[in-house]
């Protein structure tokens, strides 16, 4: 049944205006399994080669087509979570979903893992590019559903098109590649065309990548701490730990320009690690109750070692689990909910609190609030510097508010700057304000100085 299904999707595959249909029909009897992706049954990598090669040995005016190449956003986690059988599973599915709607409009490749690529033969418009981009994103972003549960994939696309200098598959895939990793850096199922340019961002990333790899063991980073304080007394409940690295030649940079790459990287583990175990022997320091909240990202939950490496720096800290608080964001429970439940459940049974941060964007939705165990709800800076200037906002401000009633949990209100973001935050029955208006993040060895002002001063801070 598998043979004669393989056969099916070979053959239902290619676009009807392919010009290497001669491929198709000459090579058939001898190439047949080579040029064959043996889990999904539709075109490899030797295929893509052989192809592209035909193809840019022809005149220009016969028209080159575009590479688009597919990089799943969140495989391996499937892959590494689940198991390969789920991860076999989405492969295949999505082979079957590109087929479903490319046929006749291009040819699908499997080139590696969790790679594809489609060719669109002719010489396709870019409004036609970009609507057949749109039409594989939402293939992509549409659940899962698997023998062992549902899951979110969502992709990245980088597009390229081939020049009169293209004489060979490689500078074709390169740039393709460049314009894929440039698509990748923006959060999921994004599209990106070559650009001349992405070469040298993408040294420069690579150069950074390699100094992210070694600031760990050169001690370039250092936590900096930012005031949680009651919205009614102003007194500091707690401090957000918020990581930077003295990079030695480019200086101070902010956590915005090295997370993701860390995240991609796979350095977010031993990165992140650090953070959990500063900022606990820190915090340790200061007087108790006042607490310390550490940014975690979702690729931490997937290390089977990191509940306990967060229990054991509590432990060798002192410092009593209530105190600590790990914030979360939304985008980590659209891949394994059931992985990311019982992690949140597990460090709340130990007393651990959990907030979500930046709520409102991205990946919000109620259901998470109802779904997970938390204790706060951190409502994004963009409603902060919005909710004075639109009703709209101030609105949807007011509904995160009331949802933390519903949902038992409290509220804090990210980047106030302004008295009147304070007065409105608070009037409105937001328990906690975070913002430089009440301070930006200070260095370690000012929070006792910080802790003492307030202590006399309150709202002065
Ligand atoms: P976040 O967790 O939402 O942290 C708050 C960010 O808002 C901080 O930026 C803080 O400096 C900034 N901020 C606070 N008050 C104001 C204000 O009134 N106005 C404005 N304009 N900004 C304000 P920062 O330190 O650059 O951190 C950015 C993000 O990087 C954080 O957002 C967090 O998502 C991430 N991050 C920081 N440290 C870590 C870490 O140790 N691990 C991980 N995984 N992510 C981290
Ligand atoms: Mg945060
Ligand atoms: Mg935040």
């Amino acid at each position: 049944m598998m043979l004669t299904w393989l056969k099916k999707r070979r053959f239902g595959y290619r676009s009807s205006n392919d010009t290497n249909g001669d491929r198709e029909t000459r090579a058939q009897p001898i190439v047949p399994m080579l040029h064959i992706d043996h889990l999904t049954g539709i075109y490899n990598r030797f295929a893509l080669e052989h192809d592209l090669t035909a193809l840019l040995n022809r005149p220009q005016s016969e028209g080159r087509g575009a590479l688009l190449l597919i990089d799943l956003d969140r495989f391996k986690f499937v892959n590494d979570a689940m198991d390969h059988a789920a991860g076999d599973e989405v492969l295949i599915s999505i082979a079957r979903r590109l087929a479903s709607v490319l046929t006749g409009v291009g040819t699908i490749y499997r080139l590696g893992a969790d790679e594809f690529a489609v060719h669109v033969a002719g010489s396709p418009s870019r409004g036609k590019i970009e609507d057949i981009c749109a039409t594989i994103k939402t293939i992509l972003s549409t659940p899962f559903v698997l023998s062992a549960g549902e899951v979110w994939i969502g992709g990245s696309i980088g597009i390229a098109v081939p020049t009169p200098n293209d004489l060979s598959m490689s500078a074709l895939l390169r740039r393709a590649d460049l314009a894929v990793m440039k698509a990748k850096q923006t959060a999921g199922n994004s599209h990106v065309f070559y650009e001349a340019g992405m070469s040298a961002e993408a040294s420069a990333r690579s150069e950074l990548e390699y100094d992210l790899s070694r600031a760990l063991d050169r001690n370039e980073f250092f936590l900096e701490y930012q005031p949680i304080v009651c919205s009614e007394t102003r007194m500091i409940k707690a401090f957000e730990a918020l990581i930077r690295w003295r990079h030695p030649q480019k200086g101070i940079i902010a956590p915005d320009q090295f997370i993701s790459i860390a995240e991609t990287t796979g350095l977010i583990m031993p990165i992140g690690n650090w953070v959990v175990r500063t900022a606990c022997d820190e915090a340790k320091r200061w007087p108790s109750p006042i607490g310390v909240a550490v940014n975690v990202a979702g690729d931490q939950f997937r290390d089977p070692t990191f509940l306990p490496y967060v229990r054991d720096c509590l432990r060798r800290s002192g410092l009593a689990p209530e105190r600590l608080t790990i914030e979360v964001t939304e985008s980590i429970f659209s891949v394994d909910p059931a992985v990311i439940a019982d992690s949140l459940m597990e460090l709340r049974a130990e007393g651990v609190k959990i907030a979500l941060d930046d709520f409102g964007i991205g990946f919000s939705s109620i259901n998470n609030l109802r779904r997970f165990p938390l204790d706060h709800l951190k409502i994004d800076r963009s409603f902060t510097e919005a909710m004075l200037g639109s009703k709209r906002d101030a609105e949807l401000v007011d509904i995160i508010l009331r949802l933390g009633t519903t949902f038992d949990v409290s509220t804090t209100i990210e980047g106030v700057e302004t008295e009147r973001q304070l007065e409105y935050a608070r009037s409105r029955g937001a328990n906690a304000i975070q913002g430089f208006l009440i301070s930006r993040p200070v260095a370690a060895g000012d929070v006792s100085a910080i802790l003492d002002r307030n202590r006399v001063h309150g709202a002065k801070t």
